[in-house]
């Protein structure tokens, strides 16, 4: 298997859990931005592990021009 179909593979994964993963926090949808899953509505960032997106809250970065409207605890 080559690198290209490597990637190729890969971005099948990816575009099958995108279409069945939510936000976590928002529920909103989700695109690949890199090798991070991005929130369209609330713009956290879910690292992905290993291939697995880690869709966490507590795992999610916040961009930094965005109000922190993390849940308190
Ligand atoms: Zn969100």
């Amino acid at each position: 298997m080559t690198y290209v179909d490597i990637q190729k593979e890969k971005k099948m994964i990816d575009n099958l859990l995108l279409s069945i993963l939510a936000c976590p926090f928002c529920k909103g949808d989700v695109f690949l931005d890199q090798s991070k899953i991005v929130c369209k509505a609330c713009r956290r960032r879910y690292p992905i592990v290993d291939g697995i997106p880690v869709m966490l809250v507590d795992e999610a970065e916040l961009p930094e021009n965005t109000l922190d409207i993390k849940n308190e605890k």
